[in-house]
Formats: C-alpha cells, structure tokens, sequence
C-alpha cells in the first residue's frame, strides 16, 4: 500500500504541474502520457478520448505519432471500446487473446503483449479510456492499476475543464440509449421534463490536492456529521420521510461506522487527492468490486453505501441542502428514493412536473400531497440511478407505469399524441361542469374534492364539484417553517371560504404526526415503534391543547356569519369528540362573552378510520351531523397493513369484500339518523371503486379534483339500481378475483370508466 500512495502521489505532483502549466490542451495531454509513462515504466501509455462518438487516439507514448487523431474505435470496439463501454478496467497480460482484441496496424502495437486501460469516468459515464502497454507477457500489479485509475480521474478534470470531448449535454456519450423503467402508479398522468434527484449528486471538481493534511481534516469532520446525521435518523426512525425504516438504517449505520471504509478514502487522500475524489475514487472502486458479485442482497447494499457515500461527498462538499433549495430552472421530474409531504411542498409547483419514487405507496401522504397539487408520481421504480442522469429527458406515464429516459423522436411524437387525447377528454369532462353527478335511473352522487393548499379551491368551479368534502387544514403546518399563528390560520381558513362561494367546506382539525411530521415541533418526534398506531392526529391536539384551541378560535372567527362545518380525525371513541368539541364550546364561550359575531351555524363530524368507531355509532350519531370515513387508514387498519409501507403496497386490494361489507354495515347502522355520511378516503376517486360504493349505497364521495371529470361521467353512464344489485350479489359470494370480474361486469354494461 506504501508504494501505491507513493506511485500515485508522484504521478499527481507530475499532472499537478502539467494541470498548472500554461500550454494548450493538446500539450498538456502529450505532457500527462509522457508523466505516466516514466512512473509506471511503461513502454506505451496512450490516451483515447470521445469525440464526435467514436473513441480518438488523442495522446500517446510509444505508438505511432501518425496514429493520433487516426485511429479511432466505436462503442464496444476493440480493447479500448470494450472498457469504455462497460466502464470496467482490463487488465491482461496478452492482449491479443481476448475476444474483443482488435488489431490497428496504424499504432504499431504489435510488438506489445501486456496490456492494461481504464475508462476515463465523466457523471458515470466513460469519457475516454488511458492505457499501459508493454512488450513483455506480464499482469500489472493493483498498485498500478490504482495509480492508472487516480490518473483517470485527473485526466476527467483537465479533459472538461478543456472542453477536449463531446458535451455531454448534447447527449454523444456510450450510454445515451433510451431507457425504459417501470413502476407502479400512484398519481396518474403524464409529464415530461429534466431528471433531477431530491439528493443531488456532487460532481467533483477539483482531483488534485494542494494541501493534504486540509484534506485530511476535511474528510474527518464530514465523517463525524455524517454519522450523527445517521446517528439522529435513528433516534427519530419511521418519524416522518417515511423511508428511513429501520433495516436501512441499520445498514447505514454499519456502513457509516465502517472503518476499512475510512480507512481507504484516507489513503486515497494520502495519493494526494482532495477529499472529493477520495470518497469518488472509493465510491468506484467499490462499485466496480460489486458489479462483479452477481446477488441481488449485495446490489442493494450497494445502494445504500452509494447513498451514503453521496451524503458523506454532499457534507465535505458543502451542499448539504435537497434539490429544493437549489431551485428549479426547467420542466423537472423529481426522483427520491422517499419523500415526506413537507419536502415535495418545498418545490416549486410551476416547474415540478411529476415525481419518481423509488419506494413509495398509493396512501402515504406525500402520494395525497401530490396528488392534490395534481403532479403524477409513478412509485416502486427500481434502479432508476442507475439507468437515470441528472438532467436527462424523462416522459413519464402513469397509466402505463412507464418511464422513457432520453426518448427517441417516435418516443416523443406518441406522448404528444397522448397529451393531445387527454386534453380533448378534459374538455369533454369540462362540458359536464354543470350538470349534476346522476346515474341514469335519476341518483345523485354528491362530488366533493378533497382539498389542502389554497389553489386546491379554485378546483371546485372548474370541475363543478359540490363542495369540498374534506379540507386537510394540516398541509397549512407542514408548509410552514414554524407554527402558524391563529391570525394566519384564520386569514387562511377565511380566504378558503371566501373562494369557495356558496359551496360548503369541511375543515378538518389538524391531523399531524404518523408519516406527517412538523419539524418544528419537537415534541412530536420522539420515537415510536408504530407512528401509524401512534399519537398522531386527534390523539396529538387533545394533548396540546394549545393547538387545537388556537385552531378552533381561527376557524370560528373566520366562519363569521357562516356555516362552518368541523371534522374531527381519526376519532377512536365517542369521548374524544366530546372533548374535541368542548374545545370549540370553550371558544364560541370566549367569542360570546367579547360580543364577537360567531357562525351562524356550526355543524361538527367525524372521521371513521378507527375501526372501533364503527361499534360505538349509535353512542355518537344522535351527537352529530356528519360522518366521513376515511378509507386510507380505515383500510390500514382493517388489514393492519401500514400505508406508507412500500411492501405492502400492492398487498390488499381495496376492492375486497372486507372493506364493501365494513362500509355497508356502517350504512345500515346509521339509517334512521340524520347524519350525512361520505367516503373521503383515496380510493373513492378510482372508478371501479367508486362505482362498487355506490352499489353499497353511498351517495356521497370526496376525491381528488382532479378525478370529478371522469368520476361524474361515469357516474351519469352508470344504472344504480343494478349497480346494488351487482354488489348485492358479489358480497353475498365473492369471487376469488372480485375486482375482476366486477371489472368485467362493467365494461359489459358499458359504464364508462375514463
Ligand atoms: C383517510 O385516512 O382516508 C383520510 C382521508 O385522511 P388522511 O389520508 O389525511 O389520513
Ligand atoms: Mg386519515
């Protein structure tokens, strides 16, 4: 190892000063072989770079001067297209046996037999490749390798910075063929726009140190923030990004304390690199080890050490912030491998025009979030960074789980196509603005959105929904940077109302806490084995009850001369709404006694999600006016399925016959009571789902603005009376494949599903 730091740190010094020096491009490059070529002995060292997509001889020592800028070599070609390709080393001490060998005689190479090259790496991607060659039968040593593989790295920098091969930009490297990904669909639509990842990556600029020991230190205080990130992560797991589970965490944190990984970014540093290209010449070491272990265990692992090598580049490189911060310049679809709801609230909605999710799930509310802002997020795609680029074309489609990356023109005349078609659909849902949501024997389904961010309510005019059925008033909390005071969340609540008209608002007190963390408060992230089951939502605000109280004066303030309608979430026992509402009788007490106007009338709810609501109904309906069951954590619960887990995503299908028969049974409870009841849950968005409620005997559903269009045309194609029938009939016996053969039912009926 001594000899390797040795080698490796002359042959830097030497490019250090050809770097410095203040001769052309091209010298330099015939300064870098000559360098080389004396550490290493080597009796031929030459330099291909890319340019106009074929690989150019650019510099060489040892072979023929009237070669360079002659022979060139395509992707794949030969020794050197095959390294560049694969972006992998060879190392062969007779070069004319491998496969890929391909003979030029304008080099003159024929005399030699060893041959060693590695590819010059630009944003992963091979750039060019620098080769040794000699003329006696030998395998070159690691030490040597590695000193080639420092070079290439230098090489990277001096090439860019001298603009000495194709930009990649304009798209001429190896691996701009188009790439396909797929997923699963959690926000339908399409987008088209630049790649850009939440974590961004960090090029390294600067190879060559000009003060080791600075380095040093760098790397050893980012080492130390890195791991009390991880060490913090810990602390709050499953609090909040929703991703941070605890096996990953757990292999971040072995990796994050790994000593033989800290151990070689410092002898990278001791070569004499910045503390940049350590970590990146650790980082690619690494992968290129792995990529020779074929097992799916160790690629994941691979993953997460490359996620963490990322973080620990970002800390020493200072650019600690999400891509967020850095704002967006253009059209951009955004990759994370999570996101929480407050992190996808920091982007820029003109810009964002769809989410890539390597995990991900149809109810987490990240999924909500993006949805009410109307932004498609296909989830579950794996090894995007690896087949992705930052800044690379991406067309998204939902409906098709798919994503082209760096499409070709065909690719891009049919996603215009689609646009075009759905656009003439959304004119055609425009049309059916103001007529009523009815089936055809004369049944009218109330259509509410679901709404949470201010522009959600201007939705309710242009989709001609009747109302918004559940406004989540916490987005207004987690898009702010501190606790929003009462005046601002009756400002707030007030503006909602205004633009709302005529049509009714349901508020929903704060429901914060699960996979809905405030970062600013505090108190709310202590750790929970199961945040899902945990002190979130009603449970939280009775408990601080500074919260709620400030919530329910700006709610009655603003409702002045009004109806205001309140919801209480996730309401477990009939106590709690009790409690809850004490909490605005304290207030409207308070508002009265200062001669202040109140509502005129105030009309309280409640959420059934909890399962255990459903068998105290009768305790809680004569206290109420309306119940919305929220089927995202109804279903969670039922199945005791957590929403916001990737792996049980696809698990239960909320068409199933637990799920039709809870409902219809809660139906049935409350008949006789005057108490108006909903689905605001996500799935009564979705057509066949929403269809199946109807049958059940539901009448009203809030959903995502932007499913009124078609969830009303549907509805107007639909007969209810057979649609009770047909659920009737499929509870009574549930086929094994309900969904399909209810599926199957409808198409033959001819409802029209969107
Ligand atoms: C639900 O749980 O179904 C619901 C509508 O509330 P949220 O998704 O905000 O938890
Ligand atoms: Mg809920």
């Amino acid at each position: 190892m001594e000899s390797a730091a040795k080698s490796a740190r002359e042959i830097l010094t030497g490019l250090h000063d050809v770097m410095a020096s203040k001769v052309d491009a091209q010298a330099k490059l015939d300064r870098v072989v000559e360098v080389i070529g004396d550490a290493l002995t080597s009796e031929v060292c030459s330099i291909y770079l890319l340019r106009d997509g074929a690989l150019e001889l650019c510099a060489t020592l040892g072979l023929k001067e009237t070669a360079v800028h002659v022979t060139r070599l395509g992707s794949g070609e030969g020794l050197i297209g095959t390294i560049a390709q694969n972006v992998e080393t060879l190392n062969l001490d007779e070069a004319a046996s491998h496969p890929a060998f391909l003979y030029k005689p304008e080099t003159g190479e024929e005399s030699f037999h060893s041959f060693a090259g590695v590819p010059i790496v630009r944003s992963e991607n091979a750039v060019g490749v620098v080769s040794v060659q000699h003329v006696e039968p030998r395998r070159y040593d690691e030490v040597e390798i590695e000193a080639l593989q420092t070079v290439a790295m230098v090489l990277s920098e001096l090439i860019a910075n001298a603009g000495m091969i194709d930009d990649l930009s304009l798209g001429s490297t190896f691996d701009d063929t188009t790439a396909l990904l797929s997923g699963q669909p959690l926000v339908g639509g399409l987008a088209a726009g630049a790649a850009i990842f939440h974590q961004p990556n960090v090029r390294v600029e600067h190879v060559v140190a000009e003060d080791t020991e600075a380095e040093r230190q760098r790397v050893y205080s980012a080492f130390a923030k890195m791991r009390e990130q991880i060490d913090d992560m810990t602390k709050q797991a499953d609090f909040g990004a929703g991703s941070e589970h605890e096996e990953i965490l757990e292999t971040y944190k072995m990796f994050a304390y790994d000593e033989g990984w800290s151990r070689r970014i410092n002898e990278a540093i001791d070569s004499g690199l910045t503390a940049e290209a350590a970590i990146e010449r650790v980082q690619q070491r690494t992968r290129m080890r792995m990529r020779q272990i074929d097992d799916p265990l160790l690629a994941d692992r691979m993953h997460d050490l490359e996620d963490l090598s990322n973080r620990l580049m970002r800390i020493v490189a200072g650019k600690i912030g999400t891509a967020a911060k850095l704002g967006l310049t253009e059209d951009s679809i955004l990759i994370a491998r999570n996101l929480g709801p407050a992190e996808l609230l920091e982007y820029d909605k003109r810009r964002l025009r769809g989410v890539i999710l390597e995990e991900g799930s149809l109810t987490a509310h990240v999924t909500i979030v993006a949805r009410a802002m109307g932004i498609p997020v296909l989830g579950r795609v794996a090894d995007v960074r690896h087949k992705v680029r930052d800044g690379d074309m991406l067309l998204l489609n939902v409906e098709q789980k798919s994503i082209i990356a760096r499409p070709q023109q065909s690719a891009l005349d049919v996603f215009q196509a689609e646009l075009a078609d759905r656009q003439k659909k959304k004119a055609r849902y425009a049309e059916l603005r103001d007529v009523p949501a009815e089936t055809t024997d004369g049944t009218r389904i109330a259509l509410m959105i679901n709404a949470g961010l201010r522009d959600d309510v201007t939705a309710l005019s242009l989709a001609g929904a009747d109302g918004v059925g559940l406004f989540r008033t916490e987005f207004q909390f987690l898009i702010s940077a501190t606790l929003p005071q009462r005046e601002r969340q009756q400002r707030f609540y007030r503006e909602v109302m205004d633009a709302a008209g005529e049509k009714p608002v349901i508020f929903r007190t704060v429901d914060v806490g699960g996979d809905k963390a405030l970062p600013y408060l505090k108190i709310a992230s202590a750790k929970e084995e199961n945040p899902a089951l945990g002190w979130r939502a009603l449970r939280l605000a009775l408990d601080q009850e500074g919260l709620m109280k400030a919530q329910a004066r700006g709610l009655l303030e603003a409702a002045a001369g009004r109806t205001l309608h309140v919801m209480f979430p996730m309401v477990s026992e009939p106590w709690e709404f009790d409690q809850a509402k004490a909490i605005f009788d304290a207030q409207i007490a308070y508002l009265k006694g200062r001669k202040r106007q109140l509502p005129t009338h105030i009309r309280y709810g409640v959420m059934l999600e909890v399962p255990a609501l459903a068998e105290t109904l009768d305790l809680i309906l004569p206290k109420i006016d309306f119940i919305s069951i929220g089927t995202n954590d109804l279903t969670q619960f039922l199945f005791a399925a957590d929403r916001a887990d990737p792996r049980l995503a696809e698990r239960y299908d909320w068409f199933s016959p637990a799920i039709f028969r809870f409902i219809r049974r809660v139906l049935k409870t409350c008949e006789g009571h005057d108490v108006d009841i909903t689905v605001c849950g996500e799935m009564g968005g979705r057509p066949l789902e929403a269809l199946a409620l109807i049958g059940i005997g539901i009448r009203r559903l809030s959903i995502t603005p932007a499913a009124i269009g078609s969830i009303k045309a549907m509805i107007r194609t639909a007969d209810q009376g057979e649609l009770t029938k047909k659920m009737d009939e499929l509870l009574a016996n549930p086929s094994e494949n309900m969904r399909q053969t209810f599926r199957d039912w409808v198409e033959a009926k001819g409802i029209e599903t969107g």
